[in-house]
């Protein structure tokens, strides 16, 4: 069976907007595992929620690494 997905997965198109929460599968070792988007362009700017650390991660590593999530 390989037919035309019904929701074709496409992450160049996921929308991810500055401000929404994202669980990272790995905690930090600051003990928290909420991160705040700062920055949604080609790469993903996230703030840890428990000690501020900021990274910058590919959509590729934040699809496969992370998980939206609600405060
Ligand atoms: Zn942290």
């Amino acid at each position: 069976m390989n037919d035309l997905p019904q929701t074709p997965v496409d992450c160049q198109s996921q929308t991810i907007v500055p401000g929404s929460y994202f669980k990272s599968k790995k905690k930090h070792p600051c003990g928290s595992d909420v991160w705040e988007v700062l920055r949604a362009g080609a790469d993903i700017k996230l703030k840890c929620n428990g000690c501020a650390h900021i990274i910058t991660i590919t959509r590729a590593q934040l699809k496969k690494q992370f998980k939206e999530t609600t405060l």
